[in-house]
């Protein structure tokens, strides 16, 4: 079947290489077209020149383009994928330095030691929002497959302003799951569970493995073999004493990035100071050291792989499925393949009872050439939904009404939410250090 895909943030460090390597492993999408956009020549360049080898070994035929007008690779599209991050990495880090300086911590901070941070997130809600605009133009029957972050605020804003366009939030965190069932000693094919919640923060409510509920298997692995498996385990790795703590209070079992730096590392309370973190083998600041190199390396890994003539493209990245959803979700959409996958879409039809109808969950929906159709799932326990609600959904939605108003005032509501803010002061200058970085002209005119 072939599809026209638009790559919107083709050279990204995180999801290139998986898109490439999926798509040309998908030959029910042979002939396809796929537009790689991009607005880094380099980067596009790589990742277009990787995609066309990696196709040739494998010996599947796509239509492949490259442009760096992203109108243009609109045109005729069947599925828009967005991986764009507008603001880098860079200014992520040097946000956080500025916020550690004021007295935040990683560690149930929200939207500030985070990779939701509101100074990285208002540049993409503007890009998410002048791609809609074009896709309503230009391609307005089209998919859009938003992998970007923030998924929980774009699939939430987006979903209001844009009700007619269709769209998911997708995220690999939920496949944290297989890492639990695997540290119990089971595999992925017969495993059938439920992780219902909002992105950034789901929880397995239940799982059973070829219909055996192995939920009290949980507390069973901690009780005996969870100090052996600790001793050597990475710190902030998802599976580690606090998860286990937390399903101890909560009845659920935080999956993804719920718990870990990936989200934020909620909650604050493993966090509160170094010696705390140690207790808990808790250790953000060291994970996102190791993160940001990693980014690197994977964006010298496509480098080499593309231009390097010396050796076959599939001998450096072995064709193997990454495990990420878009291509599979395209493939069943396209094909009419129905498949239950997690996606992020609205909460209008109550998918998880207790969250808003107008934010987005992230739930089982059921994917077909009918569409993405949401699931049912149980409801979180009541703690949960309180903490989903306070710690998730609030502050989405402050962050969401500063933008829409551009009002600083609330965006310094925002910061006062975080539980690292003592003062309203402390707010304030935080704020303004953020806002007198030079390249944050756009956002000092938005905000006042
Ligand atoms: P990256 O900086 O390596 O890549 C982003 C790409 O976007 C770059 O090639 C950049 O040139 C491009 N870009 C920037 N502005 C653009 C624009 N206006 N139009 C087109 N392209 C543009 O970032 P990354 O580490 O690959 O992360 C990408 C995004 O994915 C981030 O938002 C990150 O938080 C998110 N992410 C999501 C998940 C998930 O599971 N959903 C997991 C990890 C990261």
């Amino acid at each position: 079947m072939s599809v026209k895909i638009s790559l919107i943030g083709a050279g990204s460090a995180v999801f290139s290489l998986s898109l490439i390597r999926d798509l040309c492993l998908t030959p029910n999408l042979q002939g396809s077209t796929v537009t790689f956009m991009d607005i880094n020549e380099q980067r596009l360049d790589a990742a277009y020149t990787l995609c066309k080898r990696y196709a040739e070994e494998v010996g599947i035929t796509l239509n492949l383009e490259k442009t760096t007008d992203r109108r243009q690779a609109l045109q005729g599209a069947d599925f828009v994928i967005n991986t764009a991050l507008v603001a880098g990495h860079h200014r992520l880090r040097e946000g956080w330095q500025i916020a550690r300086e004021h007295g935040y911590r990683i560690g149930g901070s929200l939207h500030i030691m985070h990779d939701e941070a509101f100074w990285i997130n208002f540049y993409q809600y503007s890009l998410f929002d002048s791609i809609m605009q074009d896709m309503q133009e230009i391609c307005p029957e089209a998919y859009f497959l938003l992998v970007a972050n923030p998924v929980l605020a774009g699939i939430t804003a987006l979903g209001r302003k844009y009700p007619h366009i269709k769209m998911v939030g997708l995220c690999h965190g939920f496949g944290g799951v297989y890492h639990l069932a695997q540290i119990l000693g089971f595999d992925r094919e017969g495993l059938t569970f439920e992780i219902p919640g909002v992105n950034h923060f789901v929880w397995l409510t239940h799982a059973y493995h070829n219909g055996r509920d192995i939920m009290p298997l949980i507390n069973e692995w901690r009780a005996t073999q969870s100090t052996e498996y600790w001793k050597t385990s990475q710190a902030s790795n998802g599976m580690g004493p606090a998860a286990f703590d937390l399903y101890e209070r909560f009845g659920a079992f935080p999956i993804g990035d719920t718990c870990t730096p990936g989200g934020g590392s909620w909650p604050h309370w493993y966090h509160t100071d170094a010696d705390t973190e140690a207790r808990w083998q808790e250790d953000p600041e060291g994970w996102w050291n190791w993160y940001f190199p990693y980014l690197d390396k994977n964006i010298a890994q496509i480098h080499e792989a593309a231009y390097n003539r010396e050796a076959r493209v599939t001998d450096l990245i072995p064709p193997k499925f990454s495990g990420e959803l878009f291509i599979t979700m395209i493939e069943s959409i396209a094909c009419d393949i129905p498949r239950v996958l997690i996606g992020n879409i609205p909460n209008t039809g109550d998918f998880v009872p207790g969250i808003p109808r107008n934010i987005a969950v992230e739930i089982p929906t059921l994917v077909s050439k009918r569409g993405i159709q949401g699931i049912q799932t149980h409801k979180l326990p009541e703690p949960i939904l309180a903490y989903a609600l306070r710690d998730r959904v609030a502050p989405v939605e402050m962050e969401l009404l500063a933008y829409e108003t551009g009002d600083k005032k609330l965006l310094r509501q925002l910061i006062l939410m975080d539980p690292y803010t003592r003062s309203e002061q402390q707010a304030e200058a935080f704020l303004d250090a953020i806002l007198a970085l030079p390249y944050h002209e756009e956002m000092r005119t938005h905000y006042r």
